[in-house]
């Protein structure tokens, strides 16, 4: 009988958005509006022949090269930054290689790394979720391939300090450092004018968050030019469609629409820690476009309260069996008139389960 690979079943499984989610987005950090009308637009001017071509990603890279300030050689537009995190995976790791994340962090890492038969190092994040970069440090051998660090973290939004990642960075130069900026717009903190000194470390950027573009599936990686050509020879010529790469210029020159959205997610942002604080219920103060707040003690706690809040029209993702979150929510946010129906709902479902009492820290 036909059986996949050794440990293929062994990796844990990613639950993606479920079909049929009715209501308003809080779940999965996207952008709750969309992306900017230019968008749009030019997909209505699409032609037949645009279909038909297999797509050409370069004359989009080399605008976007500019627009970053890198070289073309270090770019490489991906499907996503899954694809980003997939592609480092298949470049650098091997059976009997280490990969290191610390959780709670985003999933997709420990599934390619698990995937290329390496072992994950899954290390604790510190008190209130910070990142321990001198045990990162110190756990770093011969066999680590690859660390990845998404900044902000996903799921607490908590920001690793920029000298914290050059450590680590150069204390492993012969280890891939993956510093996923999937949230970069929602805090503006980058290591990209660090990154020149360190052609070990690779930094992602996606356009499924503020620019609203998750349906389209595309990201970026920028690294060292040779390594960046590594990572080329394992990709594929057509990885990102040729919708994705018409509207990629149209997002990308309407800044004051991504400016606009995040200066509204941030206002949000604190609103709802303001909310939260009041409530005397726990959270973690966030650089992203989503809070991660204890509402109850236990799991059950918090899928009473996501079932609660979907009833009233309003999705949010539970994230009690992420270590250390037990009892946790996460909630994405975005403009005013989202947070004001989000905080409604909060409110109403707080006061019909009555758990925030017991839990205030
Ligand atoms: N990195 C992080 C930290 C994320 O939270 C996400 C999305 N949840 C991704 C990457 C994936 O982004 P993309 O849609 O570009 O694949």
């Amino acid at each position: 009988m036909l059986s996949p690979r050794r440990g293929v079943h062994s990796i844990p499984i990613y639950h993606p958005p479920l079909a049929g989610r009715q209501g308003l987005r809080l779940d999965f950090n996207e952008n709750t509006v969309g992306p900017s009308p230019r968008v749009l637009a030019r997909i209505q001017q699409l032609t037949m022949d645009d279909l038909a071509r297999y797509p050409e990603r370069q004359p989009v890279e080399a605008m976007l090269a500019k627009y970053l300030g890198v070289s073309e050689s270090d770019l490489l537009l991906t499907n996503g930054v899954d694809e980003a995190i997939h592609l480092l995976c298949q470049t650098y790791l091997q059976a009997g290689d280490e990969a290191i994340v610390v959780v709670p962090t985003y999933s997709m890492y420990r599934i390619y790394m698990s995937a290329t038969g390496a072992e994950v190092a899954s290390l604790p994040a510190g008190k209130d979720f910070r990142f321990p970069a001198d045990i990162v440090r110190d756990r770093v051998t011969d066999r680590t391939r690859l660390i990845a660090i998404a900044n902000p973290n996903n799921p607490t939004g908590t920001l690793t300090p920029l000298k914290e990642i050059e450590d680590i960075a150069r204390g492993a130069p012969a280890t891939a450092i993956l510093v996923d900026e999937a949230y970069f717009e929602f805090c503006g903190k980058t290591f990209l004018p660090s990154a020149r000194g360190y052609p070990n470390v690779f930094i992602a950027r996606t356009f499924s968050k503020a620019y609203g573009l998750a349906g389209l599936r595309m990201g970026v990686l920028i690294g060292d030019g040779d390594q960046m050509a590594s990572l080329r020879r394992i990709c594929s010529p057509y990885n990102v469609n040729a919708i994705a790469l018409a509207c990629l210029p149209e997002a990308l020159v309407d800044q004051s629409y991504i400016e606009r959205y995040v200066r509204e997610t941030q206002e949000s942002r604190g609103r709802m820690e303001v909310a939260l604080q009041s409530r005397g219920i726990q959270f973690w103060p966030s650089h992203a476009n989503f809070v991660l707040a204890r509402i109850g003690s236990t799991k059950l706690d918090a899928q009473a309260f996501v079932e609660r809040m979907r009833r009233r029209g309003i999705l949010v993702r539970d994230r009690s069996t992420d270590y250390g979150c037990e009892g946790c929510v996460r909630f994405t946010l975005g403009p005013e008139e989202h947070t004001n129906r989000m905080l409604k709902a909060l409110r109403e479902v707080l006061e019909e389960l009555a758990i925030a009492q017991g839990v205030a820290h």
